[in-house]
């Protein structure tokens, strides 16, 4: 049997990583990578610490406005897919990459699984959800993270070939957990563990307006504790064009770095005091090393983990944000939203079992 995975960007390297490995176990795996993110500590490093598998077939799509990327993604999996005549197309969460996958599958008659379906914002204009409802309504396979995301399905009427299999960035957080306990601390940007708060910013409705970027800066720039703020190379293209990196890099509680690979940012997550993110991954992932999360948005798809109390929704909001960090805690019991750590063993065997 024959998978086509398509990949392209960050958080789908680090889903590929437990995934492509159990695949490998039963199928005969080809990746596709469209190069949606191309810049080296985007891509290139998650290959190498993750041990993905090389990509069979690159597409170096590279920067353009989301159209332009699907368009040249589309033709691009169209002679893949002619090559390669898999059994299914494998696409991964909610971006531009993940639509272009299911998308030329479908048109191509090949069945789409999507792993990570079913998640939804119910905030129609956010480029992801576009991308989540279009190729869960294109799949023929749905591996759903968590029970919300089962019953968002059921609610838009997809209720066939729906399967709870667990969280594979779980997967991923347990199986990396060893590696990037070994990597440097905190003491690299002159910081104690315990004793900072960790940020990452990189969603269109963060970046895409000076009046969003502007919001960034001060809420940012209140923060009354250090902050290591490792900025994705979106963020800081917009930053520069609108005239803030040099306010936000001058903030006396702001350390920017350059974006880091996965091994360091979960030592960085692991030792932080709380996390500031619009990333859905992350807030995930604090939640997983339990350690507070403040989400920089009116709303998230990962509801649970707010429900439970282990993330605050804060929104761009310096008085909403100096109210949480005022009182950090999660709670000691931690419900096991997320799967036992082998969604991607699970995944992978449902995927033999239907297709075969
Ligand atoms: N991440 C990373 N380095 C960083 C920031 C994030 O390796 O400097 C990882 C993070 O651990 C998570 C993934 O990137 O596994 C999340 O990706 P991103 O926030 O870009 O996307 P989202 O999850 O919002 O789709």
């Amino acid at each position: 049997m024959r998978i086509v995975s398509v990949v392209g960007n960050r958080p789908q390297f680090v889903k590929a990583a437990p995934l492509s490995r159990a695949l490998r176990e039963h199928v005969d795996e080809r990746l596709v990578h469209t190069g949606q993110h191309y810049d080296p500590e985007l891509a290139d490093l998650f290959f190498d610490e993750l041990s993905i598998p090389r990509p069979d077939h690159a597409l170096g799509v590279g920067a353009g406005s989301q159209l332009d990327q699907l368009a040249a993604m589309l033709r691009g999996l169209e002679s893949v897919l002619g090559v390669e005549r898999p059994d299914a197309v494998l696409v991964y969460g909610d971006t531009t990459t993940t639509l272009a996958g299911a998308l030329a599958a479908r048109k191509l008659g090949y069945p789409v699984a999507h792993v990570e379906a079913g998640l939804r914002s119910f905030e129609p204009s956010m480029p992801e959800e576009q991308n989540r409802v279009l190729t869960d309504h294109l799949s023929s396979l749905l591996f759903c993270p968590t029970q919300v995301a089962v019953d968002n399905l059921a609610a838009e009427g997809i209720r066939e070939g729906v399967h709870r299999v667990g969280d594979v960035m779980f997967d991923a957080s347990l199986l990396f957990a060893d590696a990037a306990s070994h990597r440097p601390g905190p003491e690299r940007w002159g910081l104690r563990p315990g004793e900072y708060l960790l940020v990452t910013v990189h969603r269109a409705a963060a970046t895409d307006t000076d009046e969003a970027l502007t919001a960034l800066v001060e809420v940012l720039g209140s923060l009354d504790r250090p902050a290591v703020f490792p900025v994705h190379p979106r963020t800081r293209a917009a930053l520069e064009a609108a005239g803030l990196w040099d306010r936000l890099a001058s903030a006396s509680s702001i350390i920017v770095a350059p974006p880091i690979g996965y091994l360091d940012f979960a030592r960085a997550l692991r030792d932080a005091q709380a996390v500031l993110t619009d990333s859905g991954g992350v807030q995930k992932e604090a939640f997983f090393a339990r350690v507070p999360c403040l989400t920089l948005r009116e709303e998230t798809e990962w509801v649970e983990t707010v429900e439970a109390g282990f993330n605050r929704l804060v929104g761009m909001d310096p008085e909403r944000v100096a109210a949480a960090l005022a009182s950090l805690s999660v709670p000691e019991e931690q419900p096991s939203f997320y799967g036992d750590g082998h969604a991607a063993e699970l995944t992978a065997e449902i995927l033999v079992r239907e297709l075969g």
